[in-house]
């Protein structure tokens, strides 16, 4: 009997078709009606899941008498229930690695653009405000030569901090679980403390999962160390800032502005960082280039062929599951 395979979020037709003759492969698309319907209906016959940006624990996956694995196209892994999928044995697999440099791409145009205010300057130009040469009042700030602070310096924090050093001779703060000889060395990277990272960088980036220890690790108080001069860029997961304490923070100037990729809620409607003008806000798109969502299909298709197939994923995060499935 042949596997089945259901693709929940994109993954290329020409990825999938060499595998058609040894597999089902049931692809969901917007085209083909309710994508919640659609994925209801494939999950009981499925016995690997690929695919992004759904939320599947416990209440959604009940069905799934037959599932064997899930190979998220994400780095991140909070939108699945671990210690559920562990109890079921079911292997989860994701992509590190081959998103690294176009996040970090994103932290630096988001560095650069709410330095240098390009979006609010871009629509005050566009509305036919250049009358007259600028003045102080639309000045930004420098990035070169400044401080760049990372909270986890882990793959994405550490191509962040490449650009920073090399390529606008930046000083790197970092501060984290463990430390990093090696980007020490590399980086002259100094490891402080939380509270040393916040008050003296000009520009702070927490590049962390999202877990119950970092949810909220930049409120109020961090938000109050970063200080007026101080901006907060980030690119992990909206929950790791307390997101109302930023817009309050914004909104009275405590922090000079804020570039962001992700938020409490996704997709972000009808939030008061949209009246903004020193919030930089982008759709959750760090790793939204043709190459690199190609390259984590690819790498998810091989861990999910792998595990279909017995073999260990090459990103296999719940190694004692392997082989250990038990039904809902
Ligand atoms: P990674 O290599 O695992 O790095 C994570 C870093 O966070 C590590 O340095 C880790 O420290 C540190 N860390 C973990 N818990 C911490 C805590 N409680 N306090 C301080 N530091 C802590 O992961 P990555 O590949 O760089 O990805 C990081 C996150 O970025 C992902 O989990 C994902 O949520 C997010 N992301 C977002 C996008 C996007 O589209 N915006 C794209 C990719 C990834 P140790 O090194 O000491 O373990």
């Amino acid at each position: 009997m042949k596997k089945t395979i259901l693709a929940f979020s994109r993954v290329p037709r020409s990825m999938l078709e060499p595998y058609v003759d040894k597999y089902d492969i049931v692809i969901m698309s917007p085209q083909l009606g309710d994508m919640d319907a659609q994925f209801e209906s494939a999950l009981p016959n499925a016995h690997g899941l690929i695919g992004g940006n759904r939320r599947l624990g416990e209440a959604e996956l009940a069905s799934a008498k037959n599932l064997e694995i899930i190979s998220s196209i994400s780095v991140g892994y909070d939108n699945y229930d671990l210690s559920y999928l562990d109890s079921r044995g079911i292997m989860l697999t994701n992509t590190p690695d081959v998103l690294n440099e176009t996040t970090a791409d994103l932290a630096f145009a988001l560095i650069l653009a709410t330095a240098r205010r390009i979006p609010e300057l871009d629509a005050w130009t566009k509305d036919g405000n250049w009358s007259k040469t600028i003045d102080a009042s639309h000045f930004g700030c420098d990035v070169h030569g400044k401080t760049l602070g990372i909270i986890g310096l882990g793959k994405i924090g550490e191509a962040i901090a490449r650009r920073g050093r090399f390529g606008f001779g930046m000083n790197i703060l970092y501060s984290g679980k463990t430390r990093k000889p090696r980007l020490e060395q590399e980086l002259g990277a100094r490891f402080v403390s939380q509270e040393q990272l916040l008050s003296e960088s000009d520009f702070v980036c927490p590049v962390v999962p999202l877990t119950a220890e970092t949810r909220n690790l930049i409120g109020q108080e961090e938000l109050a160390l970063i200080g007026a001069e101080g901006i907060l860029i980030n690119v992990s997961r909206g929950p790791v800032v307390d997101q109302d304490a930023l817009i309050q923070a914004l909104e009275e100037k405590t922090i000079r502005a804020a570039g962001l990729d992700v938020y409490v809620n996704e997709p972000l409607a009808n939030s008061k960082l949209f009246k903004l003008k020193n919030a930089v806000t982008v759709p959750h798109i760090g790793s939204a280039t043709n190459d690199t969502r190609n390259a984590m299909a690819r790498r998810a298709l091989d861990n999910l062929l792998m595990g279909l197939e017995g073999k260990r994923p090459l990103d296999l995060l719940n190694p004692q599951t392997r082989g250990r499935r038990r039904l809902a």
